[in-house]
């Protein structure tokens, strides 16, 4: 799942979880609105659209109008559209910049059910559906993770190197800048 970095009144910044779903950004405001399906665009600003790709919810897309009505990096959005990338600052007018990341948390959830039978990484053995189970964000590997098979937790890191903290903290923030 993607993110948006806000600037938070503590000087800090504060994540917003990206749904699949389309949010109005307006240079007069710091806030990010849920942009409602057939409902009219923001006469100014930005919006922000899921782009349809295999994990729904992880690309964005930002449509601008005026098109220099957003920067993205610090340049203007050409054509008025840019699909997003990890770490991406957004700026609209001259407010402080957003930032968008596609770093999702890794959380244990029961196995969906899929065609063929899943094979956890760490221990071989087949991830039964609807077991608790972890999902990379970095590489899509599933792992069983219950108290009987941590095998997420196993070790500190997947087999693609990701780290396994189940701890809900995110591994950047724009405080890294
Ligand atoms: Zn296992
Ligand atoms: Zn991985």
């Amino acid at each position: 799942m993607s993110l948006m970095w806000m600037p938070d009144e503590a000087d800090g910044w504060s994540a917003v979880e990206l749904e699949n779903a389309a949010y109005a950004l307006r240079p007069n405001d710091s806030t990010l609105t849920r942009h409602e399906p057939g409902s009219r665009p923001p006469s100014d600003g930005a919006l922000l659209v899921p782009c349809a790709s295999s994990n729904a919810g992880d690309t964005f897309a930002l449509l601008a109008r005026p098109a220099d009505a957003a920067r993205v990096n610090g340049v203007a959005i050409q054509n008025g559209m840019r699909v997003l990338r990890d770490r991406d600052s957004i700026q609209l007018a001259n407010r402080s910049p957003l930032y968008f990341s596609s770093e999702g948390l890794p959380t244990v959830e029961p196995l969906p059910e899929s065609d063929q039978p899943l094979f956890c990484p760490r221990c071989k053995a087949s991830i039964e559906t609807g077991s608790p189970a972890v999902r990379c964000v970095s590489c899509g590997s599933w792992y069983h993770q219950s108290e009987e098979f941590p095998c997420w937790t196993y070790s500190e890191s997947c087999v693609c190197g990701h780290p396994t903290a189940l701890d809900g903290n995110h591994r950047w923030t724009p405080d890294e800048l």
